[in-house]
């Protein structure tokens, strides 16, 4: 029996467990793939303080996991599927039909990348369509590559492909960005950066080795055309990791968990921190804020209820 259960290792999850364990709550982090989440996928950080000169994603990470490993945590590596709640006692239930029990539970389960659910997207992913500039940027050196979106993520990453590949074009929806300020103009100063504007892509082609092109739309003028590319890098936004959660705790219509200031959620002794919850920020600076604050809330829950 663990007080508390953790579900999703990113900065959210890790700081969390980092104010349990040092509450001497004997808990447990469950993660699905690796520590650090989208924050080990990201090339390079600069706007979490503290890190004056930035720090590289998987730095962080791991600094993030050793610190709460120091006090105690245990971190197993494990996909949740179902969560039921007897008694007020929850108990956890993994892929792998092993089970957990728990006093409160701190869900963590952040946010994976929206699809953009266009012919050759499935076709050719792992062959030229990627989501993680940071784990795939390599394979690129000297091609012509396309970012799809116009928020941070598509800007910061499309520069980060620019060490490697020749030309990276943005498409993008509109003919503003979305990412920040300091961004768009370090993109729109780097001459390896190409701008289509109004513009959405419609289909990706290639062959057997992988992507050779991508075919897109312009919504003002309904023109298509094509880009030759050889690898299609999509950020349009991420999806809550909430499907294992419908029936157990509130969701809102976009599938995000609704939280009070203390982190809990509509069922007593869940809470929930990070991108998982429906919040208008999502930063790391803000994930590990909610992680704090619903570390604490357990401990509070667990001292008034058992
Ligand atoms: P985002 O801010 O939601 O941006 C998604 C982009 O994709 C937008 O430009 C959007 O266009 C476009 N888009 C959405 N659906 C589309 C579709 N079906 N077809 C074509 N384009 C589409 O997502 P994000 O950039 O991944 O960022 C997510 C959150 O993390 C944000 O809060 C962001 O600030 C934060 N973040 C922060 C940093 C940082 O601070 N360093 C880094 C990465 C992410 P519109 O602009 O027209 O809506």
């Amino acid at each position: 029996m663990y007080d508390v259960i953790i579900i999703g290792g990113g900065p959210a999850g890790l700081t969390a467990g980092l104010y349990t364990s040092r509450a001497r709550l004997k808990t447990l982090l469950i993660e699905k793939a690796f520590t650090g989440g989208q924050v080990m996928t990201t090339e390079w950080i600069e706007n979490y303080p503290g890190f004056e000169d930035g720090i590289s994603g998987a730095e962080l990470s791991q600094k993030m996991e050793r610190q709460a490993t120091k006090f105690g945590l245990e971190i197993i590596q494990g996909s949740v599927i179902a969560i039921s709640s007897i008694d007020k006692i929850k108990k956890i239930t993994l892929e792998d039909n092993n089970q957990y029990e728990a006093r409160s539970i701190i869900l963590a389960t952040g946010s994976n990348p929206t699809p953009l659910q266009i012919e050759g997207e499935d076709t050719y992913r792992g062959r030229g369509v990627s989501y993680c500039a940071t784990c795939d940027g390599a394979f690129f050196r000297n091609e012509k590559l396309a970012v799809i979106g116009g928020g941070d993520s598509a800007i910061e990453e499309g520069i980060f492909l620019t060490k490697f590949a020749d030309i990276v074009y943005v498409v993008h929806r509109r003919d503003q960005l979305r990412a920040a300020k300091v961004v768009q103009e370090r993109a729109f100063a780097n001459p390896k950066m190409k701008f289509v504007w109004n513009s959405v892509p419609v289909k990706i082609e290639g062959e057997e080795r992988g992507v050779t092109s991508i075919h897109i739309k312009n919504v003002k003028t309904g023109e298509q055309s094509s880009l030759e590319v050889a690898g299609v890098f999509i950020y349009i936004g991420y999806n809550p990791n909430t499907a294992f959660l419908r029936g157990l705790v509130e969701l809102n219509e976009n599938n995000y968990i609704i939280t009070d200031d203390n982190m809990s959620s509509s069922s007593s002794g869940i809470f929930a921190a990070g991108d998982v919850r429906a919040k208008p920020l999502k930063q790391i600076a803000t994930a590990v804020g909610d992680g704090a604050i619903a570390g604490v809330s357990a401990e509070k829950y667990i001292e008034e209820n058992f």
